[in-house]
């Protein structure tokens, strides 16, 4: 009988950390509607010799005319550092897409379908590209460079608002 106490305790105590953890993330909710006038429509986003963007998080207005740039500030050519920036529909598998992309040597690493919204040319160091698409609906988007062996750390999310 003491066991069973002692767990329903330990029930407790996990549930109660559980709550503010909540409240935590409350707080990050808040901070986030905070940077709603940080939304941009024009976003320049660098890449380099390190496999890294510049920016996880985009933030866009829904429906309006998004002219995005894309910076490869590394000296790598491009067939051993290539960077695009690649941005999926909604719906998209990611790691399904990027591993059809992989494939897709001939074409930039850019697979055959409909599965995306917008994507730069391939990059290599010291090369730039700018792309204008209309923002989509309000949700959640991912972006990512499809380069072979790139996705997993190159890639973020585009929030439309
Ligand atoms: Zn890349």
């Amino acid at each position: 009988m003491k066991k069973i106490i002692y767990f329903l305790l330990i029930v407790l105590v996990i549930s109660a950390c559980g709550n503010s953890k909540a409240s935590e993330k409350e707080k990050t909710n808040k901070t986030e509607q905070k940077s709603e006038d940080e939304l941009s429509t024009n976003i320049i986003i660098n890449s380099n010799d390190t496999m890294k963007f510049d920016k996880k998080i985009l933030l866009v207005p829904a429906g309006k005319k998004i002219t995005l740039t894309l910076n490869h500030t590394g000296k790598f050519p491009k067939v051993g550092m290539g960077h695009n920036f690649v941005l999926l529909k909604a719906d998209t598998n990611v790691s399904e897409f990027a591993e059809k992309a992989a494939m897709a040597r001939k074409t930039d690493y850019i697979p055959e379908g409909d599965q995306t919204i917008a994507y730069t040319k391939l990059l290599g160091g010291g090369e730039s590209d700018t792309i204008i698409f209309e923002a989509p609906k309000k949700g959640y988007y991912t972006f990512l460079c499809t380069f072979p062996g790139h996705w997993q750390l190159m890639r973020g999310k585009l929030i439309v608002k």
